[in-house]
């Protein structure tokens, strides 16, 4: 493209007014520019004095530990207590002529009885005869819970009997002591005497629990003569064992 004047005059002109900003940024940057390049103001000065020492952040104080007041006296566990019904998930028992069969009495009661001393508050469980609970069994009380044999009409009243080799004979023989005191009273019902079989006293679970756990087998009367007691008034002969089992613990 040729240069005609009219160019060369717009030229001469964007000449002059770059030229003239020039001058004008000069005078601006004389008069204090922001960034301080051309002039230092007094404020300027004043940022180049020793900056303040910072203010040390405050030391976060320790959030308080929760404090765990430790219980000055443990709630007690509610005694523990088994109770085995006799022959359960095993065999009948003995058997009365008329299909009557001693498993069915025991469970009965000592169901009644696991419920009554739960309600009081006990940690009581029902085992059946060959519970593998037994080895080691470790418990405040531990009761398995018999009938006596139907064999023989006249023969009445009821046996409480601890393992022959105790290893904590005191405390196996108030368990029995309770049991023999608080069932006779109520059921009404005696010791019948001289016939704790040789039995009773090996009865096998006493040899599978824990020798420090109090153990004591009752056998509750004979299918015979207390026939009547133990099929209709099974709530009394439970609550006999049952007082029977808290006697000795509340002794404890
Ligand atoms: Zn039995």
């Amino acid at each position: 493209m040729e240069d005609t004047p009219g160019t060369k005059q717009r030229t001469v002109g964007l000449l002059a007014l770059a030229f003239l900003l020039g001058v004008v940024y000069v005078a601006w940057l004389a008069a204090g520019a922001p960034d301080g390049s051309a002039a230092t103001s007094p404020e300027e000065t004043a940022t180049t004095r020793p900056s303040r020492t910072p203010r040390p952040t405050r030391t976060p104080r320790p959030t308080a530990t929760e404090e765990i007041i430790p219980t000055l006296t443990p709630t007690p566990q509610p005694a523990k207590v088994g109770v085995v019904a006799g022959h359960w998930k095993s065999d009948s028992g003995a058997v009365c002529p008329d299909g009557l069969e001693e498993v069915t009495i025991n469970l009965d009661v000592a169901s009644r009885v696991v419920a009554i001393l739960q309600y009081e508050g006990y940690r009581a469980e029902l085992l059946p005869e060959f519970s593998e609970k037994l080895e080691g069994y470790q418990a405040d009380a531990f009761v398995s819970i018999h009938a006596d044999s139907c064999s023989i009409a006249e023969a009445s009243g009821f046996k409480v009997a601890r393992v022959a080799s105790s290893a904590i004979p005191e405390e196996e023989d108030r368990l029995v002591a309770c049991l023999t005191r608080e069932y006779a009273k109520a059921t009404g019902l005696s010791v019948h005497k001289n016939s704790i079989t040789f039995d009773m006293t090996i009865y096998h679970a006493f040899n599978e629990i824990d020798p420090e756990t109090p153990g004591a087998i009752i056998e509750l009367g004979f299918l015979a003569a207390d026939r009547d007691l133990l099929t209709d008034k099974a709530y009394e002969v439970a609550q006999g064992v049952a007082r029977g089992i808290a006697c000795f613990l509340e002794q404890d």
